[in-house]
């Protein structure tokens, strides 16, 4: 399965992971400016990348 990660390099931790079925980029982008604004709002860099689990 893959998976959309949401990555937050400030606090060096994974906010998030999205099945990519489900969530496309957009929806993934919503959620990263809504559910973890806290993090942009602090200027912190979130990143999203793929993640692939078996
Ligand atoms: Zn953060």
């Amino acid at each position: 399965m893959e998976f959309r990660e949401v990555y937050c390099s400030n606090c060096k931790k994974v906010l998030g992971r999205y099945n990519t079925k489900f969530y496309n980029e957009e929806k993934v982008g919503e959620l990263v400016n809504t559910t973890h604004s806290t993090h942009i709002r602090k200027g912190h860099q979130v990143n999203i990348r793929k993640f692939e689990k078996n």
